[in-house]
């Protein structure tokens, strides 16, 4: 059997250091401030944007959520982007995704600030990320590293597995998994026999958005299970994309869902809010 990673108690360790960090901050006349911008009325986002704002809260730093309404046009969007990068009481801003289809992502998403990038979608920091400079880590990926560093897991050498190849989880969790110097596979839905890569592994991260796709007799005797995906299945039960109890059998360490990945994804966003707003101090000393 399994040791469980809880991302829970994880993020909740990290989140009270992130408070005192908070509470430090302000001896110097500074709190961390997030500015959300959420553009429609998709219920999922609404809850995303209502969890940042209130962990931001949780942890003393301020929060102010932009609500548009869905039919506002890109200009619209840029012209509140470019406002929060001049508002010096906002560190970070965070544009809910997806976006309606009238405003360009991308344009947007290039027109934050690449200081108050805490989402690390800016190219400028996803470049940064790709030649291994420090820069803001995008949070889900960044979350699943420190989940492995504290399961004890040092990569180097190891054979890892990425399922799935977004931008905001596959190619950047693969990007530092390869700067901790493992050996990485990148698959997706064109790959050639999944099954037989995930036995190859002793480190499985799964982010494809299909419930229990991955499955328990495909997962290495003693490997490490890392799975992102969050699916609703029925009215109320969340599962991931691996098929947990016969993986835990064969797992040495395992996230579950709910309580795995996701904590960490909103606390890593803290800690990027909270960076952001050191580095404002460091710059003006
Ligand atoms: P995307 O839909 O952007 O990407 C899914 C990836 O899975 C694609 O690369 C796709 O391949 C690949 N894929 C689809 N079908 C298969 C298949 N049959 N075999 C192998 N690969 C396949 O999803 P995200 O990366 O945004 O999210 C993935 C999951 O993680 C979702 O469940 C999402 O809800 C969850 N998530 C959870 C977060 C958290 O905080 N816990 C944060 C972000 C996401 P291709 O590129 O070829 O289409």
């Amino acid at each position: 059997m399994s040791t469980i990673i809880d991302g829970k108690a994880i993020a909740a360790k990290l989140r009270a250091e992130i408070a005192a960090q908070v509470k430090k901050l302000q001896t110097q006349g500074i709190t961390p401030g997030l500015a959300t911008v959420l553009v429609g009325e998709d219920p999922a986002s609404e809850v995303y944007v209502r969890m940042k704002g209130n962990a931001c809260q949780d942890v003393g730093m301020h929060s102010v959520k932009h609500t548009l309404p869905a039919e506002t046009t890109e200009a619209e969007l840029l012209t509140l982007v470019d406002r929060l990068n001049n508002d010096p009481t906002i560190h970070g801003i965070l544009v809910q995704l997806p976006l309606p289809k009238q405003i360009n992502t991308d344009t947007v998403l290039e027109a934050i600030s690449p200081a108050k990038d805490v989402d690390g979608f800016h190219p400028y920091n996803v470049g940064r990320l790709m030649v291994g400079k420090p820069t803001f880590q995008p949070c889900t990926p960044y979350g699943i590293m420190v989940m492995l560093r504290e399961a004890g897991v040092d990569l180097a050498g190891k054979e890892v597995v990425v399922v799935g190849r977004s931008n905001i989880v596959g190619k950047p969790v693969a990007l530092m998994c390869l700067q901790q110097h493992a050996t990485v596979t990148i698959c997706h839905s064109k790959t050639r026999d999944l099954p037989s890569k995930v036995r190859a592994a002793d480190v499985v991260i799964a982010a494809v958005g299909i419930p229990e796709m991955i499955k328990g007799e495909w997962i290495k005797e003693g490997a490490v299970v890392i799975d992102v995906g969050v699916n609703r299945v029925g009215e109320k039960k969340l599962v991931g994309d691996v098929e947990f109890a016969a993986a835990a059998q064969r797992a040495s360490a395992i996230t579950p869902v709910p309580g795995g990945v996701g904590p960490m994804t909103i606390t890593m966003l803290l800690h990027n809010t909270l960076e952001a707003a050191q580095k404002t101090v460091a710059s003006t000393r």
